[in-house]
This record gives structure tokens, C-alpha cells and sequence, in this order.
């Protein structure tokens, strides 16, 4: 029988009707999207938005890439296996041999790969709870504004107030350093850190581990510089702490090299990573461990969905089509430092301190320092057909990701749609000023 109710509300009221209130990024883009191919998104009215956020990193070839498609539905087609828990497939040796081959090998890096389960926080909760069993230790060290995810592990080491008081519970077994530049340029933070480690009067144990993102995506778009990561990872060995490095929204590719740690020419211990390894934003999650660290028992940490063959077909067509040679690298490079020169050029157009856009490759982060006018800038972005993230404790920094691929006249068409919409909302904000002045 039909919903009468749907009449008045459309398909949209289905949402507000049934689903929960914790429903989030649906409020800020609200319409049914329907269709996408490429760097562009269509709603069910037909509607087109260039997409700046990738899925929160999700959909860095872009959606429905042809020669990712192509493999899956030739695999669906061939009923090749779609779920076999942690069971040997053709689907995941052949992905094994391509991560190895193709990411691992060329790199230099040793590691054993475990399937923790299908999301960014299963990676993040093996990676913590494998750091403790290996060191015997409680507490793992993670810093100010980083985010790892929502299952209580991951939310101890996640800084946001808000998240974390969702919990519940309290949260511990953890201890919260400064992230690089938190108290200016003038503080080395590894060296507080490590001086509270030498200290015996401190008041902070001997960590299991150290979990660090190279650039806090969630966090507001802070980068840690390349030394401050060596000096960091020079820390953890100098105490025979663990460095973790989740690379769950900033790898696959986003700042250039397929790691984001690459740049910095260290070695993390153990490496998480998600969101576009599948590629096609099949869900696909994994820890990677330094060899001798792979001290789990056999179905220790185990989990139903650690076999998403599917993905494991796009996830190795990614890496097969994207990672044989260096070109995808030097494009994310040359592109980010597109963007970044047409953020500073906005920001000085605008008064905008330059120090508010930071970023590397295709994460960028325009730090507007006002939540209500970063709201009004990505809602009138979101008008302009633009899908824009803010992100930050405040949620004052605009977050601009768009596909690694996404073509030039796209771009510039994106980021002419952002600036108009910075300019708008700057102009509007001053108008209100003068009618309440
Ligand atoms: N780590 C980082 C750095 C992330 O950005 C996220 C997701 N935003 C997560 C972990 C959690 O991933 P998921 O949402 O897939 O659990």
C-alpha cells in the first residue's frame, strides 16, 4: 500500500521518518542522491554536484570508476564468491600478491597483513589492542585533535569533546600529547613528549604505543611537518614504544604518495589503513604489521566480515590500474599545489591570514575560524552544487578533497564555486554586522 505520507514529504521524508537522529552528513546535504560517475554526484531531480569531499576520503579514483566497474561485475557475473569470512579466495590471494608487489615491495616495507573487519576503526582497535599484547603495556598516546573512530578504543585516542562524551563510559588507558605546532612554532612537542618520558616523576607511563595521523583530516586539516614525524618515530624506538600510523583517510594516494608517512621516510610498526583502498568505496580495512610484531594467536581478533571479496577485486583493479608507476603520485602533487596557491590567492583576496589554508596533495583546509560562517559557506557551496566538508573541533575549517583524478576543468569549476561561496557568505556576514550595528 502506498505511504501517503511520502506524497507530502517526498523521498526525503523516508529519511526524517525512520532513520536515527544520529543521521549527520544528510543534514548538511539535504537531497536523495541517486547516480554518480566520476568527481560529480547527481540527486533524484536530476541535480549535478561536483564533489569536493570523496566520501571522506572514501572515493579517491572518484565513483564508479570503468576500470574498477568492469573487474567487479565481470566477478559478480562469474558468481565468483562474495563473502567467505577469513577463508583462502582467488579474490584475496590475488589482492595479497598486488599489495605486496605493487605497494609494499617497491617500498622497502616488511609487513603481515591482517583483515581487522571492514572499517577504518576495526584497523584502529587490532592495531591497539595487538600494541598492548605485544608490550604487555595499558596505555597507548595519541594527541590533541586527532581522530581514529568511533568504537571505544578508537574513541579513546580520538581528541573531539563531543565524540568522546558520546561514549558513556570513561575513557582511558590513554594519554593525550600535543600534535605538532599545537603551542606554536616556537614548542617542539616530540621533545615534551619525550622529556615527560624520561621523567620518572612525570606522571605518564611507558606507553604501549604512540598512534599519530601525518595530517589530521578530521582534526582541521593539520599537517605534521617531515621532521617533526623522524623525531617522533625516533621517540617511540628511543623508548621502545610502538608508532602506529593511521593512515586510514590520508593514504591510498592522498597526499601524493600511496602512504602519507612515505614523505617523512619512516617505518611505522603497525599501519592502518581503509576507506579508498577497495577503491570503488567498497568497505575494506587493514593493519598492517611489522613481521615479528605479528604475535596474534590464531582467531584472536577475528570478525564476520573480513572477507569482502568484491572489494578485494576493485582494491587490487585500483592498484593494478593507479600504483604501477609514479604518474597518479605527481598528478595528486601538482594538483594540490593548484589548490593551495587558489586557497592563499582567496584568503589574501579575502583577509584571511595565509596561515589559515594548509594542506598536502588533494587535502586542503581553509581555516575560516568561525562556525557559523563556515556552515554558510558550505551551505551556499552545497546551493552551487559543490559538496563541502567542514572539519575541525569547531568545525571552522573547509575541507576540500576532491578525487585524486578529478579532471582540470572540474576543478577549477569546484573551487570557482567555493570561492564565490566564501566571497558570498564574507559579504552577507558583513551585511548582517551592519544591519545589527
Ligand atoms: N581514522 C581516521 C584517520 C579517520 O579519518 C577515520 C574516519 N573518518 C577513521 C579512523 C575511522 O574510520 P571508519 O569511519 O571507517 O570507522
Amino acid at each position: 500500500m502506498p505511504n501517503e505520507s511520502l506524497d507530502d514529504t517526498g523521498t526525503m521524508g523516508i529519511i526524517d521518518q525512520w532513520e536515527s537522529e544520529v543521521r549527520s552528513y544528510v543534514r548538511s546535504f539535504p537531497c536523495v542522491f541517486d547516480r554518480a560517475e566520476g568527481s560529480r554526484l547527481w540527486d533524484e531531480d536530476g541535480r549535478c554536484y561536483i564533489d569536493f569531499f570523496s566520501g571522506a576520503g572514501a572515493l579517491n579514483y572518484g565513483h564508479n570508476h570503468p576500470l574498477l566497474k568492469a573487474p567487479l561485475l565481470r566477478y559478480l557475473e562469474r558468481n565468483g564468491i562474495t563473502h567467505s569470512l577469513d577463508m583462502a579466495t582467488r579474490a584475496k590471494t590475488e589482492f595479497l600478491e598486488s599489495f605486496a608487489e605493487i605497494v609494499l615491495e617497491p617500498r622497502g616495507l616488511d609487513f603481515k597483513v591482517q583483515f581487522p573487519g571492514p572499517t577504518g576503526t576495526n584497523a584502529v582497535e587490532s592495531a591497539l589492542k595487538l600494541a598492548r599484547k605485544i608490550t604487555g603495556r595499558d596505555s597507548i598516546v595519541s594527541f590533541t585533535n586527532a581522530f581514529h573512530g568511533m568504537t571505544l578504543g578508537s574513541l579513546s585516542v580520538t581528541g573531539n569533546a563531543f565524540k568522546r562524551r558520546g561514549a558513556g563510559v570513561p575513557l582511558g588507558n590513554s594519554a593525550c600529547m600535543p600534535f605538532d605546532g599545537y603551542f606554536g612554532t616556537d614548542i617542539d612537542t616530540v621533545e615534551y613528549f619525550d622529556t615527560l618520558l624520561l621523567d620518572q616523576g612525570s606522571g605518564v607511563d611507558l606507553p604501549a604505543a604512540v598512534i599519530v595521523e601525518t595530517i589530521q583530516a578530521e582534526g582541521g586539516v593539520r599537517v605534521a611537518s617531515s621532521a617533526w614525524l623522524r623525531a617522533l618515530a625516533a621517540a617511540c624506538h628511543r623508548h621502545d614504544v610502538l608508532l602506529i600510523v593511521d593512515d586510514v583517510q590520508v593514504g591510498c594516494g592522498r597526499t601524493g604518495p600511496f602512504f602519507s608517512f612515505e614523505r617523512a621516510g619512516i617505518q611505522p610498526d603497525l599501519v592502518c589503513l581503509s576507506k579508498s583502498l577497495s577503491g570503488m568505496g567498497l568497505p575494506l580495512a587493514v593493519t598492517l604489521i611489522r613481521p615479528e610484531l605479528d604475535q596474534w594467536e590464531p582467531g584472536e581478533h577475528n570478525g564476520t566480515f573480513r572477507g569482502h571479496n568484491p572489494a578485494f577485486v576493485t582494491a587490487r583493479a585500483a592498484l593494478e590500474s593507479f600504483w604501477q608507476d609514479e604518474d597518479l603520485s605527481r598528478e595528486v602533487v601538482a594538483k594540490g599545489q593548484h589548490v593551495h596557491r587558489f586557497l592563499t590567492e582567496l584568503a589574501g583576496k579575502c583577509g584571511i591570514a595565509r596561515e589559515s589554508v594548509r594542506g598536502l596533495g588533494l587535502i586542503q583546509g581553509l581555516d575560516l575560524e568561525n562556525t557559523g560562517l563556515t556552515r554558510e559557506v558550505c551551505r551556499r557551496a552545497f546551493e552551487s552544487g559543490l559538496i563541502l566538508e567542514s572539519s575541525g573541533p569547531e568545525s571552522t575549517v573547509l575541507k576540500i578533497m576532491p578525487p585524486l583524478l578529478v579532471d582540470t576543468a572540474t576543478l577549477e569549476e569546484g573551487l570557482h564555486r567555493l570561492a564565490a561561496s566564501v566571497i558570498g557568505a564574507l559579504e552577507a556576514g558583513s551585511a548582517e554586522t551592519e544591519t545589527h550595528a
